[in-house]
């Protein structure tokens, strides 16, 4: 089974359309600020992204542009500015910045019920209490594919591959509270091989094309690969070996098409949410 990402998260985008006019009608458009800082290419195409999917959906956007040698004073500045605005509902600053900026502080910055992203320490501690608010996007939308596709995860020995603070430990968190039993492998564990095998649901956040083959791959398992990786010949790869694991397992998500567009549906969910709760009306 393809875990087929494009397909929910149009799903996603379609109710958050109606929500989105919903709340228009009100007088209230939900909006996202986006603050890009240097010219990083894949951040330009990511921004393009989110920013076209809002247009589609009805939120409204601003893109706040630095070049590579902005300060990190400068960026946490733009981010209070942005905190005090009251009709900017969610604000994001694209990573990653250039590196004379302290990204931990700029992130920081930003006031918590905005925080789309759901990086902030608020929402770190929130999500591993079990109570979660804003959840980081690309976790998010993995379990929103796993539940489109009524895949269990209660009781499921769940492996995740990466230790990130935007994917790795978040889905790790959201698994536990699923009632997954996870165990969290990274660049540091030894035999990765061992540990994959024994999971029933395998999710990798890595970043290397190919680091997951058929043998590492336990039979029948559901694989969700987050990694996108640029191949020479132009071609998008993940982290998974799709070719030879496909065939082992009971479902996979394919790059791109899986976890990718997911993400920008969570994004889009998120600034909803953020703006809903802002004004009151939030769950
Ligand atoms: P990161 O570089 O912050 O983290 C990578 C993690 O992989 C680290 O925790 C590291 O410990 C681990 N790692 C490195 N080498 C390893 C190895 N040999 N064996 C096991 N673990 C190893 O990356 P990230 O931001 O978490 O992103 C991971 C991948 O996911 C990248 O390819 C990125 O482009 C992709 N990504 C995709 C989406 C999406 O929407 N699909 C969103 C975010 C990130």
């Amino acid at each position: 089974m393809i875990l087929d990402g494009r397909a929910v998260a149009g799903k996603i985008k379609a109710e958050v359309a109606q929500r989105a006019a919903e709340l228009s009608k009100k007088g209230v458009q939900p909006k996202l600020a986006v603050v890009v800082a240097g010219e990083d290419p894949a951040s330009a195409v990511y921004v393009r992204h989110k920013v076209q999917a809002c247009t589609e959906v009805g939120i409204a956007s601003e893109v706040h542009r630095f070049g590579g040698e902005v300060t990190t004073e400068t960026l946490m500045a733009a981010v209070r500015g942005l905190n005090t605005k009251a009709e900017v509902h969610g604000v994001l600053v694209q990573l990653p910045l250039p590196p004379q900026v302290d990204e931990e502080a700029v992130l920081d910055t930003i006031e918590p019920s905005k925080d789309v992203d759901g990086f902030h320490a608020f929402h770190v501690g929130r999500l591993w209490q079990g109570r979660p608010k804003l959840v980081p996007c690309t976790p998010a939308g993995v379990m929103r594919l796993l539940t489109a596709y009524g895949i269990e995860v209660r009781g499921r020995e769940a492996v995740v591959v990466g230790r990130s603070r935007i994917v790795g430990r978040p889905m790790a968190g959201l698994l536990v509270n699923a009632g997954a039993t996870v165990t969290i492998a990274h660049s540091q564990t030894r035999d990765l091989g061992a540990v994959t095998r024994r999971a029933e649901l395998l999710v990798v956040a890595v970043g290397k094309p190919g680091l997951i083959d058929a043998s590492m791959v336990r039979e029948e398992a559901v694989v969700v690969d987050v990694g996108i990786n640029r191949l020479p010949d132009g071609r998008l790869a993940g982290d998974v070996d799709f070719a030879t694991v496909a065939p082992r397992v009971r479902a996979i998500t394919p790059v791109p098409g899986g976890v990718g567009p997911m993400t920008v549906a969570m994004l889009l969910v998120n600034t909803l949410e953020a703006a809903q709760t802002q004004l009151g009306g939030g769950q």
